[in-house]
């Protein structure tokens, strides 16, 4: 449990100017003050993320996200009204008070209103818009629990937020409506099809958005350390293989009954890869995943992850 006096230490850090790990509803955020481009430098710096990749600015209030942006479309606020709060990210153009490090240079600016309270609370009590990229070093997996982070950025922030495990449990979905049409850039767990109910037809698989490319679409972002392939049900390769299935069991050396439904699945998926990486298997074997729209934002980080 969170106290109300440590959300109140770390909203004083972020003011300062430091950085703070806290749990989204995603995945766990290296988050800092969005209006200060020596702290958001701070998070590139920590993460040794290239300064061409741009963050996602966290907000607590639509009214928040509306002073990050130079006009705020009525798609937007469908879209606000329909999955904020929650893992959909919003790709628009940005206002000048948004520093051109945290868009990397780029005339947009990527915002979520985060469904977890501890992530509202702290930018409620901050008073500030909290520029958060994962808190994991750049192109490793990304920490769906405090643990996570405290291996992997062992001390680096001035402060972390320990809230337990991520509910989503994978990045957000990142919607662009900069060119004036919706372009989905990176698939979550707000589907295409949900999208699609509030805004018509969204064109999939974009990595330009009006002219300027989408950054940070880097293919191994998303990889555990141990090598990764994708197999058919029950065909685990042998050796010191670990073995992720959740329709037919297969003879494995380690063997990891998944979820059936996709956010189960989606909730699990990076907990159970940072668990194998520890463990040094040589391999990791995952059945491939069911067909549907629930499943392409996690069939998505598994292509990442298998790309060597
Ligand atoms: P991360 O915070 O590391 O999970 O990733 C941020 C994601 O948001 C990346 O996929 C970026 O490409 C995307 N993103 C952030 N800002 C922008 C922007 N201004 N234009 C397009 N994509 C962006
Ligand atoms: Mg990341």
């Amino acid at each position: 449990m969170i106290s109300a006096a440590q959300i109140g230490e770390a909203a004083r850090v972020l003011r300062a100017g430091g950085l703070v790990v806290f749990p989204t509803e995603t995945v766990y955020g290296l988050g800092a003050n969005a209006l200060d481009a020596a702290a958001v430098d701070r998070i590139y710096e920590v993460k040794g993320r290239p300064a061409n990749s741009p963050l996602i600015v966290h907000v607590a209030s639509v009214d928040m996200a509306g002073e990050l942006v130079a006009d705020w479309p009525d798609t937007a606020a469908a879209l606000a009204r329909e999955f904020w709060p929650g893992p959909l990210t919003l790709v628009l153009p940005k206002s000048a008070k948004v520093p051109d490090r945290v868009t990397a240079g780029l005339p947009t600016v990527a915002i979520r209103l985060p469904r977890h309270p501890v992530a509202r609370r702290l930018i409620e009590c901050a008073g500030l818009p909290i520029a958060a990229p994962s808190a994991n070093p750049f192109a490793r997996l990304s920490p769906t629990t405090a643990a996570h982070v405290r291996e992997m950025l062992a001390g680096k922030a001035d402060m972390i937020l320990d809230a337990g495990p991520a509910e989503v449990g994978i990045e957000s979905t990142v919607l662009s409506l900069a060119g004036g049409k919706a372009v989905l850039l990176r698939p979550g767990m707000v589907s295409q099809q949900e999208i699609e109910r509030v805004t018509g037809p969204v064109t999939a698989g974009g990595e330009v958005v009006g002219g300027h490319p989408s950054p940070g679409m880097h293919e191994r972002h998303y990889s555990p350390c141990t090598p990764l392939v994708v197999v058919a049900a029950g065909q685990a390769p042998p050796g010191r293989v670990a073995y992720l299935w959740w329709s037919r069991p297969a003879d494995a050396a380690r063997a990891v009954r998944m979820p059936v439904s996709a956010a189960a699945y989606g909730a699990e998926f990076y907990r159970v890869l940072h668990e194998l990486d520890r463990e040094g298997w040589d391999l990791i074997a995952v059945e491939t995943l069911p067909e549907g729209p629930e499943w392409a934002g996690i069939a998505d980080r598994l292509r990442r992850a298998a790309q060597r």
